[in-house]
This record gives C-alpha cells, sequence and structure tokens, in this order.
C-alpha cells in the first residue's frame, strides 16, 4: 500500500496554469484570444480564431500540465485542486509552498490574496483565506485536535533582494544564516492566530502595507514577490509550514534595457530570483548538493521548504489570454513547464 512519503514523492510537485477572462480593456481593443483550454490539462496558444488580416505569425504550441483552469474556472475550484492537498502536508509535519508565477496582469493576485479590483475589496476568496480557512477545520478533526497545535501567521515583501514586514509597518529586515544553514529573518512578526477572521484582518494590514506610498498599486506589487505564512507549532517548535507566495511579475526581462537603474536593478534582481526559484523547485527535497539557494533572497528564505524530504510545492502559472501578451504567455508556460 501506498504510504504518505510515496504519495508525497508521487506528487512532490503540481504544476498547473489558469488562464483569466478577458477584460473591459481588452474587450474594448478587440483583441483576439490566443488561448484555448480544450481539456482539463491542455492548454494551447494559436492564431486567433478570428480571421485576421495577417500572415501566420504564431506557431500553434500545447503544453500538458497537471491542470489547465480556463477563464470560467472560480478560485474556489483552482484553490480545490492546488492548494487544498497542501494542507494536508503541513499537518503530517511536511513543508509546503504554493506559488502564482505569471506577468503583471494575468491573475496572480487575484487567485492568491482576493479579489481587489473596483470596490471588490475582498480577500476571503483568495487562496490565502481558503487555505487558513481549511486549517482551521482541520484542527478540529480528533487526530489533530490531541496535538494540540497553534496557528502562527507571517506576511512580507521581498523587493529588490530586500525583506520587509507587511505585519510590521514594512519593518526592513534582515537575513541570518546560521553555520547549520539554517536561514531566519530575524524579527520578523510571526501573529497567532486563533479562526480565519484573525486571518483575513492580517491579510487586510498586509495588502495596505503593500501598497501604501505608492502611486500606483499593481507597479510596486509588480516589482515584488510577497510571502504569506501560516505555519503550526506545537509546544513552541514548528510542526508545519505553508508558504503562499505571489510572485514579482515575470516579464522583467524587458526592464535589463529600461534607461533607469533602479528599475534595470530591479528587473536584473527578479530575474535572477526566478531562475534560482526554478532550480530549486526542481531540486525538491532530493538535496542536491548545487542547488542555488543563496542566489536570491527569495529562495534563500524558502530554504527550508525546498530541502525537507516531506516538502511539496504547487505552481500555478497564470496568463492572459490576449494576442498581445502572447510572448509573455510563452515564456510563462515554457518556465512552467520546466518546473514540472
Ligand atoms: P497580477 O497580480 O498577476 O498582476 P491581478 O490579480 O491584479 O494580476 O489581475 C489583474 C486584473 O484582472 C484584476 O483587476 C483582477 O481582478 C482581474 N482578474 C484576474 N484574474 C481574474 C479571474 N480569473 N477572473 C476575473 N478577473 C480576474
Ligand atoms: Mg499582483
Amino acid at each position: 500500500p501506498l504510504t504518505t512519503a510515496d504519495l508525497i514523492e508521487e506528487h512532490r510537485i503540481c504544476v498547473c496554469v489558469r488562464s483569466r477572462p478577458m477584460n473591459k480593456k481588452e474587450l474594448a481593443m478587440k483583441d483576439l484570444d490566443v488561448i484555448t483550454i480544450p481539456n482539463k490539462d491542455v492548454v494551447m496558444v494559436h492564431e486567433p480564431k478570428q480571421k485576421v488580416d495577417l500572415t501566420r505569425y504564431l506557431e500553434n504550441q500545447t503544453f500538458r500540465f497537471d491542470y489547465a483552469f480556463d477563464d470560467t474556472t472560480t478560485n474556489d475550484m483552482v484553490y480545490r485542486f492546488t492548494a487544498r492537498p497542501l494542507v494536508e502536508t503541513i499537518f503530517e509535519r511536511g513543508m509546503a509552498t504554493c506559488f502564482a508565477y505569471g506577468q503583471t496582469g494575468s491573475g496572480k493576485t487575484h487567485t492568491m490574496g482576493g479579489d481587489f479590483s473596483g470596490k471588490n475589496q475582498d480577500c476571503s476568496k483568495g487562496i490565502y483565506a481558503l487555505a487558513a480557512r481549511d486549517v482551521f477545520l482541520m484542527l478540529k478533526k480528533p487526530n489533530y485536535k490531541k496535538l494540540d497545535l497553534q496557528v502562527y501567521a507571517t506576511f512580507f515583501e521581498i523587493y529588490s533582494g530586500k525583506v520587509f514586514d507587511l505585519l510590521n509597518r514594512k519593518a526592513k529586515l534582515r537575513v541570518l544564516e546560521d553555520g547549520k544553514q539554517q536561514v531566519q529573518v530575524v524579527g520578523l512578526q510571526e501573529r497567532e492566530v486563533k479562526g480565519t477572521e484573525d486571518v483575513l484582518k492580517l491579510i487586510e494590514v498586509g495588502n495596505g502595507c503593500r501598497t501604501s506610498g505608492q502611486t500606483s498599486a499593481n507597479a510596486h506589487s509588480s516589482r515584488s514577490h510577497a510571502v504569506f505564512q501560516i505555519i503550526l507549532r506545537r509546544k513552541g517548535k514548528m510542526h508545519g509550514k505553508f508558504s503562499l507566495i505571489d510572485l514579482a511579475g515575470n516579464e522583467r526581462g524587458a526592464d535589463t534595457s529600461s534607461a533607469d537603474r533602479q528599475t534595470r536593478l530591479e528587473g536584473a534582481e527578479i530575474n535572477k530570483s526566478l531562475l534560482a526559484l526554478k532550480e530549486c523547485i526542481r531540486a525538491l527535497g532530493r538535496n542536491k548538493p548545487h542547488t542555488p539557494f543563496r542566489a536570491s533572497k527569495l529562495t534563500q528564505v524558502l530554504r527550508d521548504s525546498f530541502i525537507g524530504e516531506n516538502s511539496r510545492t504547487c505552481m500555478i502559472a497564470t496568463i492572459s489570454p490576449g494576442m498581445p501578451s502572447c510572448e509573455n504567455t510563452l515564456n510563462t508556460l515554457r518556465y512552467a513547464n520546466r518546473v514540472k
């Protein structure tokens, strides 16, 4: 019979893709849809279905993932097939990580954080909140109840290689590594949470902190990685940890030629961290000697989530359906393909 360890070995990494619907602006611009998801694990990037008077410039490309979610899929459905199974992992003393990866505007924050469009400011429908809800449900099960676990949350941001605490007015934090390669984010606020409501409040605080003082919220968030963690402790000791990550936009490659030095540096830093991330995920739980944990702050901080035997991860690659996004979409799909 399969043991928990076997299952984890078998499903160590889950990679899926999610396409968002065309938005109003794209519809108004009559952008052409180049994405088709013909069944639950295939995504096709192809010429627009509408007849356009252009020569063939887009070769049809097909990718297969664990799941492909089309633009009718709800957050709840995405959650159920991605992060939901990882909730079990942290109760079984494991380390779980769920990433949203994709270009700016493709739906990473919508998927992870919730719906923040227009007047909607609803974080209860994002994967952060859905995972928290299920953590508290699991705690009530007799098996886990008797362990007397405490739940904590952290929320921080990595921007240009620096760590900022979103639960503590964006305090800049230092990352230390001891002789045993244990990584510590010094002074990171770990707040005890007693129920989903507590978690929602923290998400709101963190989101507010993330965007404050910025002229354009998306301009800033597209350049930073946001990490939300749910930590289970037993008698003070870590039992399991779930890291949920809204990554910086992956289109930053273009910035490396920007005239602005700061923008160039940010772009280079993001590229570096996403490349390191790919290698670290590929090495997940296998303790490979040359895994580049130290190559970026992101991978350094997440080190303990990659090395354990009982580690699992899931990547949700988000894509925009329009023709103008096509190049970024293909880059996203190729990256996701390499991770699986
Ligand atoms: P990102 O975080 O990747 O930059 P966002 O999550 O901010 O992208 O999404 C960009 C816009 O598209 C937002 O207004 C968001 O509400 C909307 N959006 C994203 N995904 C979906 C979806 N699956 N369904 C409906 N609207 C979506
Ligand atoms: Mg975002």
